[in-house]
């Protein structure tokens, strides 16, 4: 028996004619409805009495929802790699992941020659294949440095840019028969796809043991390689079928026919039935083998494939086979083609050694229990924009929040998960004319944010946006799963607001958003050769300013003979333009203007989601932050001299007060509630760094975590002022005694 573990997928073969166009789309649409998985078509392009595959695979994705497209086979050839890699993630992106691409290395070579195309390959077609193969996943890997070059025996490619990456995970089929070929199976690709008729008796399992055997010399497991077969209808009943499914280990069958009444039936009889048997098989199998895996490779469910190369890059300390089932399937180890997604955050390049990926909060918890039973650091994630970093590891564990990204909006309320971002939540408020003020970025992760503070452009009108989270959920480190607001656990909703990375996993959100219409969003470049003189007067016109005017100063040092620059981003909270042009008219006066504009426009628009994948990359970050009543000339002289000095690249200045000072400071454990400013600063030499911020801490007050790398204790003296600390501490030895969550300031 040859089982490879595959689920099973049940598609049709049709043909491209182009006498009645609208044909071909049709049965496209009616495999779909009969339940089918997959379409494909063939790819002549020297045949003109077929349409163009490409266009037609397009065209159908567009007319179906749910099926998968994929070319059967398409033809090397006359689609040079580098297109046909774009093509294939353009389609793949366009129809949401439905793309899978069948590939052959060409027939009929007259008639590619007599179109114009290339002529039979000096290099044959294996080494072309090959080396196509290669060529396409590399563009695609558009998270990886650099062009793409390669000199081989068909293919010259001299810095091609990667890119776009494809949707989904497009499979690589190959549509081959030699002995020579099927090694390439084995060694590269992730699917073979004979066709029966043109099968001798003991073909596919002679092809079998030449993929397994090549694929095992290549250091992969022959599981991961799916085998598929094209069949016609006088051979597609259950009788027929089962034996391929049981004995050749074949996991997908596409029906060659062109008849509705066959597709029908093929889709709405024969896969269900087809499945079932299978299904049955398998477990009777499991069965006889008392429990453990069939010797042909039946696998569990939510089992993943991974070859000897990636098992041998699991880390120590963690007992990876104990995962539970439920998390195995979605978890992420090094080697897995997934890994480079998730290694890493937006500041820091990561190579943790499990990363586990919850799709529920009772998920969570027991990622939570696996973990603490782990002897690796733990990490906690959402968006993946915690400034210090500490959302990826080295060699630990990351519980990865990014499928709990749920947003319900009610009436006011809206309900969110904590790995969706806060653009997708400003997009979803926007149809209620609703808003929610989180930070200058829309990428930013919700769950991040929203244990911490939320700096926002909305901050002086409406305050944090912890200041608007009504309830949360999460799962402690005991295991619990617990709700925390005002009648609630009301000391853990306290701490949760400002200090949440210590006390738990928050699983859901829940806040009151307020009403936003259109807002005024005027961005102005200085010249800040003067940078004393322009923080004095941004600084006073900002404090006098009405709470509908929030400010944020970037200034950037002046780099060879070039003077500083500084630009202003600011918000008027609402669509009045005649009071924004009065209150945004001053800031035109701050310093000499380079560049300026002001639009009127929606409050998403400002913090629009880019879904930008984190692929590292980027050096340890050092950023640190304090607070300020006003912009004085201490503080000022001290900002001008760090960007001279070259200590830092950039200073950001953010106004707060406003409507944040409103708040008590001991409603939440976020204690900053009589400053008007925040500065934060960045550094490259840590040394010079921290020389230029111990000038400037001098002038400053306090701390927001979020905007802090530098983990030394007495800087939570600073984010927790006084009492804060003390009772975060009280209630930390309550929620997490054994300090679980004890990698991102630890206020133990
Ligand atoms: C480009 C950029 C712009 C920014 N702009 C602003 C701004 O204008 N205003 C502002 O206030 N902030 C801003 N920030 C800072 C941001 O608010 C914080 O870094 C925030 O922590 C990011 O949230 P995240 O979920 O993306 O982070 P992650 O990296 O996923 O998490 C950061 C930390 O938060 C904790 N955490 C994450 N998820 C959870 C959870 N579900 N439960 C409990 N703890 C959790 C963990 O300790 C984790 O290490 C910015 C950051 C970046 C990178």
């Amino acid at each position: 028996m040859a089982d490879y573990g595959h689920d099973l997928v049940f598609g049709t073969f049709l043909a491209p004619q182009n006498a009645k166009a609208e044909v071909p789309v049709a049965l496209a649409q009616l495999s779909e409805r009969a339940g089918l998985d997959l379409v494909t078509f063939q790819d002549h392009p020297y045949q003109p009495a077929f349409l163009d595959a490409w266009t037609l695979l397009s065209y159908v994705a567009a007319s179906t929802e749910r099926i998968k497209i994929s070319g059967n086979v398409l033809n090397l050839p006359l689609r040079p790699p580098v297109l046909l890699a774009r093509q294939a993630a353009s389609l793949d992106l366009l129809s949401g992941g439905r793309f899978e691409l069948g590939l052959g290395a060409g027939a009929f070579w007259d008639a590619i020659e007599a179109m114009g195309g290339p002529r039979r390959s000096p290099a044959g077609a294996v080494a072309s294949l090959g080396e196509a193969i290669d060529i396409i996943r590399a563009i695609w890997d558009a998270g990886q440095r650099g062009g793409i070059f390669a000199d081989g025996k068909q293919y010259r490619i001299r810095g091609a840019k990667r890119g776009p990456e494809p949707a989904h995970e497009v499979s690589i089929w190959l549509g081959v028969l030699g002995p020579r070929m099927l090694r390439l199976v084995g060694e590269k690709a992730d699917g073979w796809l004979p066709s029966l008729p043109y099968l001798k008796p003991g073909d596919l399992e002679r092809g079998n043991a030449i993929i397994d055997e090549a694929a095992a010399g290549a250091g992969r497991d022959p599981r991961e390689i799916r085998r598929l077969l094209n069949i016609a209808p006088d051979k597609a009943t259950v009788e027929d079928l089962l034996p391929f499914a049981l004995r050749n280990g074949i996991s997908a069958f596409i029906l060659a026919s062109d008849d509705p009444r066959a597709i029908q039936a093929w889709g709405e009889e024969v896969a269900p039935a087809l499945r079932e048997a299978v299904a049955r098989e398998r477990k009777a199998a499991r069965l006889d083998f008392g429990g453990e895996r069939a010797a042909g490779g039946e696998r569990a469910a939510g089992e993943v494939v991974r070859s000897p190369k990636a098992l041998a890059l699991r880390r120590d300390g963690i007992a990876y086979d104990a995962l539970p089932p439920r998390l195995k399937a979605a978890a992420v180890e090094p080697g897995d083609k997934a890994y480079p997604k998730v290694r890493s955050t937006y500041m820091r390049t990561g190579a943790p050694g499990l990363v586990l990926r919850p799709g529920t909060a009772t998920e969570v918890a027991e990622a939570l229990a696996f973990a603490r039973q782990q002897r690796v650091p733990l990490a906690v994630r959402s968006g993946g924009h915690g400034i210090s970093g500490r959302s990826t590891n080295d060699g630990g564990i990351v519980i990865d929040l990014g499928r709990l990204n749920s947003i319900e909006v009610t009436g006011t309320r809206v309900r969110v998960g904590p790995g969706t971002s806060w653009g997708h939540v400003a997009e979803s408020l926007a149809p209620s004319g609703l808003a929610m003020s989180s930070g200058d970025y829309g990428d930013v992760g919700v769950g991040g944010l929203a244990t911490a503070g939320g700096i926002g452009f909305l901050v002086r009108k409406f305050g944090l946006t912890i200041d608007h989270v009504t309830a949360a959920e999460l799962a402690l480190a005991d295991g619990r799963i617990v709700r925390a607001d005002a009648g609630q656990n009301p000391d853990l909703f306290w701490a949760l607001r400002g200090a949440g990375g210590n006390f738990g996993i928050v699983t859901a959100l829940e806040l009151d958003a307020y009403q936003v219409s259109d807002v005024v969003f005027a961005q102005m470049l200085y010249d800040a050769s003067d940078t004393v003189a322009l923080l004095e007067r941004w600084g006073k016109l900002v404090e006098a300013a009405p709470q509908e005017l929030t400010s944020f100063l970037y200034l950037f040092a002046g780099r060879a003979g070039s003077p500083p620059l500084a630009q202003a981003l600011t918000v008027w909270a609402d669509a009045d333009a005649d009071a924004a042009v009065k209150a945004l008219t001053p800031l035109l006066s701050v310093a000499p203007v380079l560049e300026q504009q002001a639009r009127l426009l929606p409050y998403a628009a400002i913090v629009a989601p880019n879904d930008a994948t984190h692929y590292g990359g980027q050096v340890d970050p050092l950023i640190s932050n304090g607070f300020a009543m006003h912009l004085t000339p201490e503080l000022n002289e001290g900002i001008a001299a760090g960007l001279r000095s070259a200590a830092t690249p950039w200073i950001a200045i953010r106004a707060v007060g406003g409507a944040v000072n409103d708040v008590d400071p001991q409603d939440s454990a976020y204690a900053h509630r009589h400053q008007n400013f925040n500065v934060s600063s960045v550094g490259g030499d840590a040394a010079r760094f921290r020389g230029h911020w111990d000038e400037l801490r001098r002038y400053l007050d306090g701390l927001y975590l979020s905007f802090e790398t530098d983990q030394r204790p007495q800087r939570l003296h600073d984010a927790f002022p006084g009492r804060t600390l003390t009772r975060l501490r009280e209630l930390k030895a309550v929620y997490d005694p054994e300090n679980v969550f004890d990698q991102n300031f630890p206020i133990t």
